[in-house]
């Protein structure tokens, strides 16, 4: 049967790859029950190349099997596409995201709603032991909301509001929030790759 690690350490992540990639005649493995420990330093400029650097990194060190890997995070076009790849690190790592989102909404006071347009982008890359590597890219698109609202989701769900829905990203389900999600739809599209 084919192996296919899945290069995380969130259990979250595993969950979610675990029920989209359910269909596929493939063992699917975290990281530590690969056996495999390793910090990958992403150095890349989009998240293509970093979910690619990750993969591909994985992948020398996992022997005969598939390695997935994604990177994601949130684009506001007001502010160039900030925070972008350093989304997690956007005013420090360890800075709670209670902070990190009154920032941005602090930065865009006065902004009218037409230019308050933002995305979560996910990539996730797929490297194949022959050394080939396949990437897909999804996003979510919203707009930067005036306040914080929904206990749901995490990081920057509870500013990220949905016209269509009239309310945030951490206010939908999470099964709601799968199905339309920059990493559901990319995790998908993968799977499809994968089962061709
Ligand atoms: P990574 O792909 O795990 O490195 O995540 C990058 C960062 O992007 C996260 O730490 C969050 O700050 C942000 N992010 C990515 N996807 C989401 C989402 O679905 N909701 C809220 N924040 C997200």
């Amino acid at each position: 049967m084919k192996k296919i690690i899945f290069a995380t350490g969130n259990p979250n992540k595993m969950r979610e790859i675990r029920q989209i990639l359910a269909g596929l005649d493939a063992e699917i493995l975290s990281m530590a029950e690969a056996g495999i420990n390793a910090d990958i330093v992403e150095d890349g400029s989009t998240f293509e190349e970093n979910a690619s650097i990750k993969a591909r990194a994985i992948c020398a060190l996992a022997g005969d099997a598939i390695v997935l890997a994604d990177d994601s995070g949130l684009e506001v076009d007001y502010l160039n596409k900030e925070p972008g790849i350093y989304s997690a690190r956007y005013m420090g790592e360890d800075t709670s995201y209670h902070i990190k989102n009154n920032s941005l909404i602090k930065r865009l006071e006065g902004v009218p709603d037409e230019l308050r347009t933002a995305r979560f982008v996910c990539a996730v890359a797929a490297a194949f032991p022959d050394g080939t590597v396949h990437v897909v890219r999804e996003t979510m698109e919203g707009r930067i909301a005036y306040e914080e609202a929904g206990q749901n989701g995490f990081g920057y769900d509870p500013i990220f509001f949905l016209p269509e829905y009239g309310c945030t990203s951490a206010e939908i389900s999470p099964e709601e929030k799968n199905r339309i999600s920059h990493r559901g739809k990319a995790l998908r599209l993968m799977r499809d790759y994968l089962m061709q």
